[in-house]
């Protein structure tokens, strides 16, 4: 496909960022291309509409699902709420802690921000392990949430994220 390979190609990659052995994807480059950010909204659209048509919320995990997640939402003409690091959100909230490779980390979200049995979309740019997104799948249950599917802009294979989430997980860009 002609536009995932526009897409693609505008993804840099960074040997040993942000520590030794690791290869970061960054998908700023694409933001920062009009004509290519475009084209990702369109493809990002698309594969909603045709997978999921009647999702009726996304849910964005921090911070990286917040440059998708509203747009597209707008693009839908549905809502969107965010997953955020914990301590970052007022009122009432859901938490989840979940493992890194050294110690823990934990997500939020506001309860008031799901209704029971919402058909829910999580978006985020990247999976790598799958920790933050099965994270984001027990949190958006806990909220009452269905979550219909997970999508990702870019998924790195050799990792084998997906195997840790257990619900659809689907990407556009694989690595
Ligand atoms: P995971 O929890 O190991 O799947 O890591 C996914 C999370 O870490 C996402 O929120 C990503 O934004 C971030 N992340 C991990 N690796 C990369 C990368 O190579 N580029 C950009 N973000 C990354």
């Amino acid at each position: 496909n002609k536009r995932l390979e526009e897409v693609k190609s505008l993804v840099s990659a960074h040997p040993d960022f942000p520590k030794k052995g690791v290869l970061f994807r960054n998908i700023f480059p694409v933001l920062r291309d009009v004509h290519g950010f475009k084209t990702l909204c369109d493809l990002i659209v698309e594969h909603i509409k045709s997978t999921s048509p009647d999702v009726e919320l996304i849910v964005g995990l921090d911070s990286r699902g917040f440059l998708f997640g509203p747009i597209i939402a707008q693009l839908l003409g549905i809502g969107f709420a965010p997953v955020r690091k914990s301590g970052k959100l007022p009122g009432e909230t859901y938490k989840v802690s979940y493992k890194l490779e050294y110690g823990e980390d934990s997500f939020e979200i506001e309860k008031s921000s799901i209704k029971q049995d919402q058909k829910i979309l999580i978006i985020d740019d990247l999976i790598a392990t799958g920790g933050s997104m099965k994270a984001a799948c027990e949190l958006v249950e806990k909220a009452g949430g269905n979550i219909l599917q997970c999508f990702v802009v870019i998924e790195l294979n050799c990792l084998n994220g997906r195997d840790k989430v257990n619900k659809p997980v689907h990407s556009l860009l694989t690595y």
